[in-house]
């Protein structure tokens, strides 16, 4: 039979964590409480649904293949030319291809520990050596297991292509601020390329200093930055991220572009989204609420909380970890468990609707009962 390349054999596809159709069949889509996949319980601006209505008489026709009126659209809202943007199926094939194009054999891609999963897995396709560097302490007073950008500095060698951060990062949600990252591009070499994977941006707290790479793009050529259209945009089922670079970098991404990789309704919906802000800023103000609520609640039930500016939280449930998720998911609460992080007495649990957290409260407090 036929060989898979050397890279690809020691690759293990995507799990997410529980077979969610057949949960969906079994709970009824109602009834399930879907908090593992960090999904907005609030869905998209009504003027992408209909914007998506809007295409449905187009549908034997190919979408435009470079995206230019949503690229405009994003250009204006970024204040960016649109030749520094790429559309992407998902950020997460942006972030496979960055891998593909800038590491390969015998070189480097630099990441977090408990950086986000799909940064080793593009590393690891493209043949390239994932290097982790360390990251900050359980015990750190204000980030722990946030990302330590002196350590991750420190981890770039001479064959360091690029380097991964996530801010804020997932599954940690924690955050670096303006003077840490600025510090850190002063220090990396221009030959290395650093992606910033800000899919999370929108739902931080304004007042919150999270880094972002835009105000830097002008000054280095060798930074970059992805965005989502799947979280605080509601939309990850149509499968939209993007991209902002230098022009060059965007050139060299366009030539690994599947040529009609992101569909017609997709960009006619990611333009009509981008246009309403009041929708935009009401789920990140909601989400926020609810984030703080959630956290304050599962500290109160003596849980540790990780500090997050996402829409999910991180928690600590100790050795019982595997048994209360087991028991949460017969009850139809599906979180995220943390074992394939290195952290397998963690959950990851998404900021639902009010009515979702109090659902998971509710079960959480039998299920902490019942298993002592
Ligand atoms: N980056 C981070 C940090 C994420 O958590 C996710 C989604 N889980 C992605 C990227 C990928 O999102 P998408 O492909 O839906 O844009």
């Amino acid at each position: 039979a036929a060989r898979a390349s050397r890279a690809v054999q020691g690759l293990r596809a995507y799990d997410p964590g529980h077979d969610l159709v057949a949960l969906r069949r079994r709970f009824g889509e109602a009834d399930l409480v879907e908090l593992g996949s960090n999904e907005n319980p609030y869905g998209p601006s009504p003027a992408a649904r209909a914007a998506i209505l809007d295409q449905l008489h187009a549908l034997h026709r190919y979408p435009d293949p470079l995206g230019a009126d949503l690229k405009r659209a994003l250009a204006a809202r970024h204040g960016v030319d649109p030749g520094q943007l790429l559309l992407g199926n998902g950020s997460h094939e942006l972030l496979m291809q960055l891998a593909q194009a800038f590491a390969g054999p015998g070189e480097e891609v630099v990441f977090s520990r408990y950086g986000f999963a799909v940064f080793a897995l593009a590393a690891q396709a493209a043949g390239a050596a994932p290097r982790v560097a360390e990251a900050l302490p359980r015990e750190h007073a204000a980030m722990p297991l946030g990302h330590d950008l002196d350590a991750i500095a420190a981890a770039i060698g001479p064959r360091t292509k690029l380097v991964y951060l996530a801010n804020p990062n997932n599954p940690t949600g924690t955050w670096f601020g303006r003077a840490a990252f600025a510090a850190f591009m002063a220090r990396v070499p221009a030959e290395t390329l650093v992606v910033m994977d800000e899919a999370y941006a929108e739902l931080a707290d304004p007042a919150a200093d999270v880094a972002s790479a835009l105000p830097l793009l002008p000054r280095y050529p060798n930074l970059a930055l992805t965005r989502t259209f799947s979280k605080a945009y509601g939309l990850a089922g149509l499968r939209v991220g993007y991209l902002v670079g230098v022009p060059g970098l965007v050139a060299v991404m366009e030539r690994l572009r599947e040529s009609f990789n992101v569909n017609a309704p997709a960009l006619a919906a990611c333009e009509a989204a981008l246009g309403d802000a009041g929708h935009l800023r009401w789920v990140s103000g909601r989400n926020a609420e609810q984030r703080r609520a959630l956290a304050e609640a599962l500290a109160a039930r003596g849980l540790r909380v990780y500090p997050s500016q996402t829409n999910f939280v991180l928690a600590e449930f100790g050795p019982r970890t595997a048994r209360i998720e087991a028991a949460l998911v017969a009850r139809g609460v599906v979180l995220r468990p943390m074992g394939g992080y290195g952290l397998p007495e963690c959950l990851r649990i998404t900021v639902g609707s009010a009515d979702e957290n109090r659902r998971l409260l509710a079960a959480l407090d039998e299920v902490l009962a019942e298993t002592g």
